[in-house]
């Protein structure tokens, strides 16, 4: 099979990454395709099966990781699985397109290892774990529990940005989608 690229966006949930990632999907000249997950957890507000996500129960997600279906796969949040489907990027790779992915660090750091000629892994980092607070809470799909969970595990992810190939600051949005939009045409054109 004819291997794409692989364009990881990883960081922590609130930061804009999907924002990031959904922007990209829409240009053209970079030939993507996004990397639906299967997740564990039930849809949020409009989200849709087998677009945003395959939506599995626990059990099915379980049977998956037993018969090594996954590329990677991690429990991003208690009982909350999420993991990328080796058929996903085969999919995608036969339709000769590229992949792009929004995952969380540790899986992203794993596609990296996996494939690194191929993949570009890119980090994108928030102006501060206030202002992730804040858009999390101004997203208001989830409990207060909930969000106070993924504040705690921002500050473990931002740790990890230096280990990626590059890191975004997303403070300003269109700075942002302009910095993301030439660094993965660069590396697919290279
Ligand atoms: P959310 O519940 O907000 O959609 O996603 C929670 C976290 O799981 C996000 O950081 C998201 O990027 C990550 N995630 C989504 N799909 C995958 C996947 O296939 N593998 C891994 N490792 N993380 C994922």
């Amino acid at each position: 099979m004819n291997k794409g690229k692989l364009i990881v966006f990883s960081a922590p949930s609130g930061s804009g990454k999907t924002t990031i990632v959904k922007h990209l999907l829409g240009q053209e000249d970079l030939n993507l395709e996004f990397s639906i997950s299967a997740a564990s957890r039930a849809p949020r507000g409009e989200e849709v099966d087998g677009k945003d996500y395959y939506f599995i129960s626990l059990e099915e997600f379980k049977k998956h990781i037993k018969a090594e279906d996954f590329l990677e796969w991690e429990e991003v949040y208690r009982d909350n699985f999420y993991g990328t489907l080796k058929s996903e990027i085969e999919r995608i790779w036969a339709l000769g397109k590229n992949v792009i992915f929004d995952i969380d660090v540790v899986g992203g750091l794993r596609i990296k290892h996996k494939f690194p000629e191929e993949t570009l892994a890119v980090f994108v980092k928030p102006p501060s774990v206030d202002e992730l607070k804040r858009r999390l809470k101004q997203r208001s799909t989830e409990s207060e529990d909930k969000i106070n969970m993924r504040i705690a595990k921002a500050s473990v992810e931002l740790a990890t940005a230096p280990q990626f190939d590059v890191i975004i600051k997303n403070y300003d949005l269109s700075v942002a989608l302009e910095e993301a939009h030439q660094l993965v045409k660069d590396f697919i054109n290279k």
